[in-house]
């Protein structure tokens, strides 16, 4: 058997993203993840921003999955 004597020429480059693209983008879902993580550890516990047990039964599972106290 023969050795190819042809080497693969094509070369993939990988762009960078600049930090000022990145920047606002991941303060916003910071933000997001930080009121998730509001409403899945703390509301309906000694502060409630909405009355009733909806935020408490919609996130309950994710609570216990991160060992909240809940019941
Ligand atoms: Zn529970």
């Amino acid at each position: 058997m023969a050795q190819p004597s042809v080497a693969p020429t094509a070369t993939a480059e990988i762009s960078s993203i600049p930090l000022r693209q990145i920047a606002p983008w991941a303060l916003f879902f910071g933000l997001v993840a930080l009121l998730v993580l509001f409403f899945v550890s703390t509301d309906q516990g000694a502060t409630s921003v909405i009355s009733g047990t909806a935020i408490h039964e919609w996130v309950h599972d994710g609570r216990h999955l991160l060992g909240y106290p809940c019941h």
